[in-house]
Parts: structure tokens; C-alpha cells; sequence
């Protein structure tokens, strides 16, 4: 099937790249000229585990193009995928500003009857707006085409985007046209040869479920951390509690880990997005304000430990070097759009500390957000980021920092302190290396 993708970000990329290597005739297209012209000689804007053999090889076999040219893309595609960014508007409602011109786009050049395929994450009700804007288009042009707009949210997770895309849990489908509902089948049929994960319903509970997903899963990391800080403050240990309640089937084991806050480019801002919905539709989101105003609360929490060790002394902060050990949102993705790290790093400066840091993946995005500090050096590995550091600070579970040996720490460390935002050390074992040790909700911080 000839398909063409709006917006070749994190969604549209994976989706483009994994619908070109099922045998659909692919073309991605991006008002970004310059990404544009580094897939074209094989640069891949953005780090996902096993995507970049994937476009090439489907590059190279002519099935997945890489273009600026709306017009040509969509020339005779009976499918137009709209995967663009929904960014928050200042009241942290979506900004569709990015979908509804695609529309437009597609009713400007639209030459055979086609399915839009909205995949960025939307406001129930977008479904209806970019059916107006198409229509618009085609009336301007005075042109009778048949068209049906279709909501098909996406669910991948950074890092694992590839596999999620093609082993999805669920393909959703919203519509209530059979015939759209049929070449969505078709499309998808390759993805879907195991059982039937196509979830059919209507436009509207099509896109409510993308934003029921995010803000269930950041439910119980705000749960989570709510309780990590009731641990502490009554001394117990949070990991002890995760295990216990995880080990119910009905709680079951996942999104539980206490940590420094959620962050990336989607919990944040469709929580956000969520409430406003609620808002606008004269629902009091009690239960997403709170999950939001936890996280806020979360993000400051590593500098809030570092605070309590040097017993909230600001002339023993300032001047000190801090290592931070993971800069992205989480590991195995280079996106830092609302990571933790980033809170971090400012009240660190804020306080006159200086900043050595190590992301395996990360740096590129550090140096285009930061650019050149004196109070920050990126470093090539995770013991360089020690050399001169008085504290250590693990912001990102990346697996490379899960077993540091604990002896080297303790040498290259001048205060002996460690915190540990992940949770990913045994406190027990670390202090008995003679090291300071702040987790989350490990029911000893406050007793150190
Ligand atoms: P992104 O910011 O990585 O990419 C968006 C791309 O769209 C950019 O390359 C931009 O240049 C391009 N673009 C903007 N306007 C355009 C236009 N008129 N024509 C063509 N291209 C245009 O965004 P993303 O992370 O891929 O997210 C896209 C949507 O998918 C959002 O609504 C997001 O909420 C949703 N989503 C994201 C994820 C994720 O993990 N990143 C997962 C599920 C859903």
C-alpha cells in the first residue's frame, strides 16, 4: 500500500520505517529541510535501538523515502498518516497548530479519495476539526474527493519503540466507517498475524484512550513516589513495599519504581492535556493535578537530599562538583524533553555547583540545550564524569550504572556520598564500602 507520513519524529520515523520493512511503499515528510536531507544520506536524527539498520536497509530497497514535498507525497496515497508534535499550549492544553496545518496540507493536494490517519496525540474533538480543515481545502479547490479522517494513537515507548511497533499490544482503531475500518486491517495486517490486536471503536473513545494510557501510567509513578516519601519519613523501605504490593496480580509489577519524577515528551504534557479536556468539559481533574503537582514536587527531590546532607548549608553546595550519572528522560533514548536531570542541573547551578556528566546517548541533546558552560563538562564515560567530583548523583537507570564498583566510588568520591535517584543500589552494601547513601523512600535519608 502506498502510505505517507507527516512528521518524522520519534512516531513517525519508527511507524514509517516499520511499515516500509512489512513491503508498504513509504514516504516520511518533514517541513524540517535539514532532517530531510540526513535521512537521506543515512544520518539518523534520533537514537532508538535498532532503528538505523532499519531505515537504511529500506531506504536503500526504495520503500521508505525521505522528502519536504507534500504535494508529491501525497499525491495518489489513499492513506496520509498526521504524526507531528502536539506540543502543550501555554495553558497546557495541546497545540494543534502542527496537526490542523497538515490537514490543510492534505486538502491542498489530495488527488484520490483518502483515509487520514491522525497518530499525534490530540484532544477528543480533533477528529472533527481536521475533517473541517481538509474539507476546507477541498472546497477552496473546488474539488469533490471522498475522504475519512481516523484516529489510530500511538502507543510505542522510546527505547523500545521498534519492538513496540512491530509487536504492538493493541492497534487501535477509531472510526465508524467499515470501509476505513477495512484498509486499516489491511495496513496492519502484518503486525497482526498472531491474534487480532486491532481494538475497533469510535473517533472520540479512540482519542480519550491515548490519554487514559499516559495518564494511568503516570498515576502510579506519582503513587509510587508518594508513598517512596511516606517511607521515608516513617522508616521504611519503599523497595521493600514495591516488592510486596507488586507481587498482587491486580497491582502487578509494572510503572511502580519510585524515582526522580517522570519526564519526556509525553506524561508531562497529556496529563496536562487531560485536565484541561477535563476542564473544558466542566470535570475537576482532582486525581491528574495531583498526579502532576507529585511529580513537580518529585523532579526537586535529588537536589532536596543533596540539601539534607550538607545540612542545607548554601556555602557547603557552592563550589562543590557534582557527577551526574544520566541525563535523558530514561534509558536507552537520548530525548531529554522534561527529564528529571534537567531540574536537577539548574538548582545545582542556582547553587553554585559545578557539574561533571555522563549520558551514553545523551550529549548531543545536552550540548544543544546547555551549550558551553564553565559549571558543566559532558564527559566520554561514566568514571571520567568522577575525576575531581565530591558527590555522585544517578539521575537515569541506564544498565551500565547498576553495578559500579563501589571501592572506586569510594576513592574517586572526596565527600563519600552518594544519591541514588534510581534506587538502583543496595544501601546496605554501599554504605558498608563507607559511602553516604540517599535513595528514594529507603526510610534512612532523614536518619543519616
Ligand atoms: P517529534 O517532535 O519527535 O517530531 C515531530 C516532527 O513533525 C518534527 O520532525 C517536525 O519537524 C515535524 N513537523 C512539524 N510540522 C510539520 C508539518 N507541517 N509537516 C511535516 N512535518 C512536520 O514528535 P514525536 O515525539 O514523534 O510525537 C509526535 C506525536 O506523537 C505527538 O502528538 C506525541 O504526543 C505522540 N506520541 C509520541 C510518542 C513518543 O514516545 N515520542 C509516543 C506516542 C505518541
Amino acid at each position: 500500500m502506498r502510505v505517507a507520513i507527516f512528521g518524522t519524529g520519534y512516531v513517525g520515523l519508527v511507524t514509517g520505517t516499520c511499515l516500509a520493512d512489512v513491503g508498504h511503499q513509504v514516504t516520511c515528510v518533514d517541513i524540517d529541510q535539514a532532517k530531510v536531507d540526513g535521512l537521506n544520506k543515512g544520518v539518523i536524527p534520533i537514537y532508538e535501538p535498532g532503528l538505523e539498520p532499519m531505515v537504511k536497509a529500506n531506504h536503500q530497497a526504495r520503500r521508505l523515502q525521505f522528502t519536504t514535498d507534500a504535494a508529491e507525497a501525497i499525491g495518489q496515497c489513499p492513506v496520509v498518516f498526521i504524526a507531528v508534535g502536539t506540543p502543550p499550549d501555554e495553558d497546557g492544553s495541546a497545540d494543534l497548530q502542527y496537526v490542523l496545518a497538515v490537514a490543510r496540507t492534505i486538502g491542498q493536494h489530495m488527488q484520490v479519495p483518502t483515509v487520514v490517519v491522525n497518530k499525534s496525540t490530540v484532544p477528543v474533538g480533533t477528529g472533527d476539526k481536521v475533517r473541517q480543515a481538509v474539507a476546507a481545502e477541498l472546497a477552496a479547490r473546488g474539488v469533490q474527493l471522498d475522504f475519512d479522517v481516523v484516529s489510530n494513537p500511538e502507543f510505542l515507548k522510546e527505547g523500545d519503540a521498534v519492538a513496540d511497533c512491530m509487536r504492538p499490544d493493541r492497534i487501535i482503531v477509531g472510526s465508524s466507517n467499515a470501509d476505513s475500518v477495512a484498509l486499516m486491517r489491511r495496513l496492519y495486517a502484518p503486525f497482526n498475524r498472531n491474534h487480532d490486536r486491532v481494538v475497533e471503536m469510535d473517533l472520540r473513545s479512540a482519542e480519550l484512550t491515548k490519554y487514559a494510557a499516559n495518564a494511568m501510567l503516570a498515576t502510579k509513578i506519582s503513587f509510587m513516589n508518594e508513598i517512596a516519601n511516606i517511607a521515608e519519613h516513617v522508616g521504611a523501605d519503599v523497595e521493600k513495599v514495591r516488592q510486596g504490593i507488586g507481587s498482587d496480580p491486580r497491582i502487578g509489577w509494572h510503572f511502580i519504581y519510585p524515582g526522580a519524577g517522570y519526564g519526556g515528551s509525553c506524561f508531562p504534557k497529556d496529563v496536562q492535556a487531560l485536565a484541561r479536556i477535563a476542564q473544558q468539559n466542566g470535570v475537576e481533574p482532582r486525581l491528574l493535578d495531583a498526579v502532576e503537582a507529585v511529580n513537580a514536587a518529585q523532579k526537586g527531590h535529588l537536589f532536596e537530599l543533596v540539601g539534607r546532607h550538607y545540612q542545607h548549608d548554601a556555602a557547603a553546595v557552592r563550589g562543590k562538583t557534582f557527577a551526574v550519572w544520566g541525563l535523558a528522560f530514561k534509558p536507552n533514548t537520548d530525548d531529554m524533553r522534561e527529564a528529571s536531570s534537567r531540574r536537577l542541573l539548574q538548582q545545582l547551578w542556582d547553587a553554585g555547583a559545578k557539574v561533571r556528566a555522563y549520558d551514553p546517548e545523551a550529549h548531543h541533546e545536552a550540548q544543544r540545550i546547555f551549550g558551553q558552560r564553565d559549571d558543566l563538562v559532558l564527559c566520554d564515560d561514566a568514571w571520567q564524569a568522577l575525576d575531581g567530583a565530591d558527590a555522585l548523583i544517578v539521575v537515569t537507570e541506564w544498565k551500565q550504572f547498576r553495578s559500579p564498583d563501589f571501592a572506586r566510588l569510594h576513592t574517586a568520591l572526596a565527600d563519600k556520598v552518594v544519591f541514588d535517584g534510581r534506587n538502583l543500589y543496595d544501601p546496605a552494601e554501599i554504605e558498608s564500602c563507607g559511602l553516604a547513601y540517599y535513595g528514594i523512600g529507603r526510610g534512612r535519608s532523614l536518619h543519616a
